[in-house]
């Protein structure tokens, strides 16, 4: 059995060692690769690579929601899938992203959020926090994107007046990612941040700029490790039950979060 992660730029992805180490320890006879996609295309031809199933990463979620015959629950909504399955010609669409998200932040019990940027990421956690009857804003720095945002409290980050106070803020773009720079003016930040009970930064691996910046205000902070996890054993789950592969959960959890140690 193979499975793929979709996207590009692919080589960074982790989800390889995340899958491959989860099989390995649960004595599952499948392998877990890295696929650099080089323009869109339907996604019906990774079934006939023999794949059973992919992850789907940017810039391709969008598309292959488009490419599904069905999807299931809040991907309807999000418009985006992370999870594909193949089965007898067809693509079953899901998104793990959202629950794996919301999963870090569950405990909490939080009435509203803050999330900076409107790609498909910040689309993704705006549907489960609505969901979950968290009441959500959204800034960006353009105005563009934030028009898929109808039902929700969208402005950029030049007409935003704050209001009121956010129990957690999110910062969903990629800044910080790979240069040191945050997402908004310092001094805005700031003043969204002050009365914060987390900042949440879905980039994973270092300490970006904007958990710096939450750290020095005395903010607990998280970065996007756990939400990783969260959504490859999702995925890992519907890879699995769609071959009718029965595996003990507790264990499956335990590999994932230690693969990261490896
Ligand atoms: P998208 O490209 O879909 O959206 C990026 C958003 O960030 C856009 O709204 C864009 O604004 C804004 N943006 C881009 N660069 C900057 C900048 N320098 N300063 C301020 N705003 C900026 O990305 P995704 O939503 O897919 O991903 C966002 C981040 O989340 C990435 O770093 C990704 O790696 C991470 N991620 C982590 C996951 C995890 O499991 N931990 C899962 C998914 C994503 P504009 O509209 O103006 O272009």
């Amino acid at each position: 059995m193979q499975f793929v992660v979709v996207g590009n730029p692919i080589h960074h992805s982790l989800s390889p060692l995340l899958h491959n180490y989860a099989f390995r320890l649960l004595g599952i006879n499948a392998f877990y690769g890295r696929y650099c996609l080089s323009q869109e295309k339907d996604f019906r031809f990774l079934e006939t690579l023999g794949l059973k199933g992919a992850n789907i990463t940017i810039p391709f979620k969008e598309i292959a929601f488009r490419s599904c015959d069905e999807t299931f629950g809040i991907a309807k909504k999000i418009e985006a899938v992370n999870t594909i399955i193949f089965c007898k010609g067809k693509i079953f669409g899901y998104n793990t992203d959202a629950m794996g998200f919301y999963q870090c932040i569950e405990s909490f019990k939080f009435k509203n959020a803050l999330i900076l940027g409107a790609g498909g990421s910040s689309k993704a956690l705006a549907c489960i926090l609505q969901e979950k009857n968290i009441d959500t804003t959204i800034l960006n720095r353009s105005s563009e994107r934030l028009k898929s945002f109808s039902g929700f409290e969208a402005y950029t980050f030049d007409s935003f007046k704050p209001k009121k106070t956010y129990d957690i803020v999110i910062n969903a773009t990629p800044s910080g990612l790979i240069e040191n720079s945050l997402p908004m003016q310092r001094g805005q930040l700031i003043e969204i941040l002050k009365d914060a009970q987390l900042a949440f930064d879905l980039i994973y691996g270092r300490e970006t700029p904007f958990l710096a910046l939450a750290k020095s205000l005395q903010i607990p902070i998280q970065d996007g490790k756990n939400m990783l996890i969260n959504q490859a054993i999702l995925a890992f789950e519907i890879f699995m039950e769609s071959q009718g592969i029965v595996f003990d959960k507790n264990l499956l959890s335990n590999a994932m979060r230690t693969s990261w140690l490896i």
